[in-house]
């Protein structure tokens, strides 16, 4: 009798991991290049089908995105925009949207973040094979047409007084948030999304939190700290993305709207932790800019938007409510 009992608690604790293993979906991942950088979307999805088709909606979706918001795709509305010669130009809902978030962080940082940095950054070629400095003089003109209050933005149009808009500060973070819209649509719960290291974590990671390496500005094949959460953007904006170094100094993509120049002070790097991956975007070049002290005054305007600061000399700084690990 005692080992019929023993055989059957067997039996019903094999076939309790035969159905927890049921329910462990395998992720199913896409990988390409787009908006200039290595792009992947990985789903955690039960149905193989119901997966490639959300992956295949999700490329597309980025290809038709990353043409719209492009600053050298003649059809785009952004050249378009650019070129219109002050004249009002009609302009897709998603457009209208990122213009909107771009100005409204452009008044919060007080022009730190500025939509309309196009000219200084069309003079900076990070991506050379010899990159230079531009000249000075170049670069003291270029400044004087940036100026975010240029941009006027309404409903379904947008004008440009002067200038150009360059939105390489947050359309990546803004495309990540519509392909999360995608996906829940396409019923996905469960997803990471890593446009160039613009994460969006959607969901959970099958009932558990996401855990999002912070690269180590210092030796980027090092993490320096591991952000955990649900449902969350991680943005980070840092000097070792793009750019090169002449006689010691590091000469990177981050500009700053007054000098035309890469800005220079005590940050290697800032993560800003939000739901909403276009703010988190824009804020994390914002906050770039401002420097850390700056920084935390503009990021007490926003509810629920969490921040780590790694300095130069690697010592961190990170906001009372992230959640997050560090790793050395
Ligand atoms: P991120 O990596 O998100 O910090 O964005 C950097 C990119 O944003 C650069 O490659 C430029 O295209 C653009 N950018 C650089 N400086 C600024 C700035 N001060 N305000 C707005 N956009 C900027
Ligand atoms: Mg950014």
């Amino acid at each position: 009798m005692k080992r019929w009992i023993i055989v059957l608690v067997v039996c019903g604790l094999l076939c309790l991991l035969g159905c927890q293993q049921t329910q462990t979906q395998a992720p199913i991942s896409r990988s390409g290049f787009a908006l200039d950088t290595a792009v992947s979307i990985t789903v955690y999805e039960t149905s193989e089908e119901r997966a490639e088709t959300a992956l295949s909606l999700c490329f597309e979706e980025l290809k038709r995105l990353e043409q719209l918001l492009s600053v050298t795709n003649q059809a785009s509305d952004i050249y378009r925009l650019n070129h219109a010669g002050g004249q009002p130009v009609a302009i897709a809902k998603e457009t209208e949207e990122v213009l909107r978030l771009s100005q409204s962080v452009s008044v919060a940082s007080n022009g730190a973040f500025d939509v309309t940095i196009r000219p200084v950054v069309s003079l900076w070629d990070f991506s050379a094979d010899s990159p230079v400095i531009p000249d000075a003089e170049k670069l003291k003109q270029a400044v004087q047409q940036v100026d975010y209050h240029h941009l006027t933005v309404e409903s379904g149009s947008a004008t440009l007084s002067m200038g150009e808009v360059d939105l390489g500060g947050v359309a990546k973070g803004y495309i990540a948030d519509c392909l999360r819209t995608l996906l829940e649509e396409q019923g996905i719960t469960s997803a990471l999304i890593d446009l160039g290291g613009n994460i969006v974590a959607c969901g959970s990671k099958q009932g558990e939190a996401w855990r999002i390496g912070i690269k180590n500005p210092q030796s980027t094949d090092t993490l320096c700290a591991v952000v955990t959460g649900t449902d969350l953007a991680v943005v980070t904006s840092g000097t070792y993305e793009r750019g090169f170094t002449v006689n010691g100094v590091r000469y990177h993509h981050i500009l700053h709207p007054q000098t035309g120049m890469p800005v220079q002070n005590t940050l290697a790097s800032v993560t800003v932790v939000c739901q909403n991956s276009a703010l988190a975007d824009a804020l994390s070049t914002a906050c770039f800019v401002l420097g850390e002290s700056e920084a935390l005054t503009l990021l007490s305007a926003y509810e629920e938007v969490e921040a780590l600061f790694v300095r130069q000399d690697g010592t961190r700084y990170a906001t009372s409510g992230l959640s997050y690990a560090v790793s050395d």
